[in-house]
């Protein structure tokens, strides 16, 4: 069934943005099937149902290509002693407590109340990076059937690692891999690996074997710490990226995540390799474990995208703080304007094609129906020419009314139509504290 959204300014993103006023963007199944002027897209869709968009913006929907949904059980949580005073204490004191209290009714919890967030945001393609020892086998099966019946797109892994037992994961993101296959444009799959530092030798060739036999890249977070970058020039007598990259590690469609210590000559070895990396500021300036080179990476050629790490699923909040934070960080008024909108504009939509296979991030006959409707009302003049203006400074601010993923209308007027958000979250509050008690029990 067609669907006009009508009567909306459309900014179509992609290589020739385009913003349109006074216009329609028809869906039909999954797939856009025509942007135009209100009364012509009326006269060639007059059958299709009618969404008005009373002045918002429309925009594709966004992308985040960092996540951990698990995360989200751990908000309000208090944590007994001393505050973790550095970032391994804050793996070891929190991160690696909360992911094995996981049982599989928080994990599926877990993964629907952020996936109801990404609606309420207009994020409508999430890659996720997910670890339950606890309950490890099956847990992406749970994650897969929430995103399904949220209704946007998801590329899901396990996080392996040998922090508890050696290869622990590997069996089940192995299993996923196989399962997905080449994915079927809403589920794709890829090797999720911790870190180098929780990761020997013989656990990163085992992983590497089974994703380049199933053409899928790895996941894993690089040199995030300086603890990251020490452990791998005291160990193996050589920075974080040239490890990874003799192990194999490193490929188009890999994801090296953070990079904020890596020297010029890893970020020539990401660039060589068409490695992307995944940039997060707010998770960064949370942990204070420091200022990932942004411009020098994306001078030298890097595609470097934007996540959240588990923060949150607001994309713009999450773009705004990267233009504020290299400003800052580079004491120079002039850089950040251009770049932070590209990473989750233009390299993130880059970064989900490598995972999905398909061309999201642009409102265009024929590519997918993901829509994220604003409800924004430029106070001054709106076209090609200033839409960042707008996008940084106005945007960010205004809440999302619609979104849109595969052409089904998961939330219209702000009220969550693909999920039962009251029930969920009741149902979430009475968990956690429950999942809590258990974690304040782990040795
Ligand atoms: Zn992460």
């Amino acid at each position: 069934m067609a669907t006009r959204f009508e009567n909306g300014i459309v900014v179509t993103l992609g290589e020739k943005n385009q913003v349109y006023w006074d216009a329609t963007v028809v869906t039909d199944g999954e797939n856009i099937a025509g942007v135009g002027k209100v009364a012509d897209m009326k006269l060639r869709f007059p059958n299709a149902d009618s969404v008005d968009c009373q002045g918002k913006i429309i925009l594709p929907g966004f992308i985040c290509t960092h996540h951990h949904f698990y995360s989200t059980m751990a908000r309000g949580m208090s944590i007994p002693g001393e505050p973790a005073s550095n970032f391994v204490e804050i793996l070891e004191r929190l991160w690696w407590k909360v992911d094995r209290a996981l049982d599989d009714e928080a994990i599926t919890l877990s993964a629907q109340m952020p996936l109801i967030d990404c609606i309420r945001n207009g994020t409508t393609t999430v890659i996720d990076h997910h670890a339950s020892p606890a309950m490890r086998d099956g847990s992406l099966d749970l994650i897969e059937n929430a995103v399904r019946q949220a209704g946007i797109r998801a590329s899901l892994c396990y996080e392996v690692s040998d922090r508890n037992v050696m290869g622990g994961g590997l069996t089940e993101n192995k299993r996923f891999i196989h399962k997905v296959g080449k994915g079927d444009g809403q589920i794709a799959a890829m090797m999720g690996m911790h870190a180098s530092f929780t990761l020997s030798d013989q656990t990163i060739e085992e992983c590497v074997d089974i994703a380049r036999e199933a053409g899928v890249g790895c996941h894993i977070h690089v040199a995030e710490d300086a603890a990251d970058r020490a452990d791998a020039l005291a160990k193996y007598q050589m920075p974080t990226v040239n490890r990874l990259n003799k192990l194999g590690v490193t490929g188009e469609k890999s994801i090296f995540v953070h990079c904020v210590h890596v020297d010029e000559q890893e970020m020539d070895i990401l660039a060589a390799t068409h490695t992307s990396v995944v940039h997060n500021p707010e998770s960064n300036m949370n942990n204070a474990v420091g200022v990932t080179p942004l411009l020098k990476l994306l001078q030298k050629g890097v595609l470097v995208g934007l996540g959240t790490d588990g923060m949150g699923s607001d994309m713009l909040a999450q773009m705004r703080c990267a233009y504020l934070l290299h400003r800052l960080a580079n004491h120079d008024p002039r850089v950040a304007f251009v770049e932070a909108p590209q990473l989750l504009l233009q390299n993130n939509a880059a970064i989900a094609h490598k995972q999905f296979g398909l061309k999201l991030g642009e409102i265009a006959e024929g590519l997918p129906a993901d829509l994220a409707i604003i409800d924004y009302q430029p106070p001054t003049p709106l076209d090609e020419n200033n839409f960042l203006g707008h996008l940084i400074f106005g945007l960010v601010d205004a809440t999302v009314d619609t979104t849109v993923c595969k052409g089904k209308i998961l939330m219209r007027g702000k009220q969550i139509l693909s999920m039962d958000e009251a029930r969920l979250a009741a149902r979430s509050r009475e968990l956690a504290p429950k999942m809590w008690k258990r974690l304040q029990q782990l040795p």
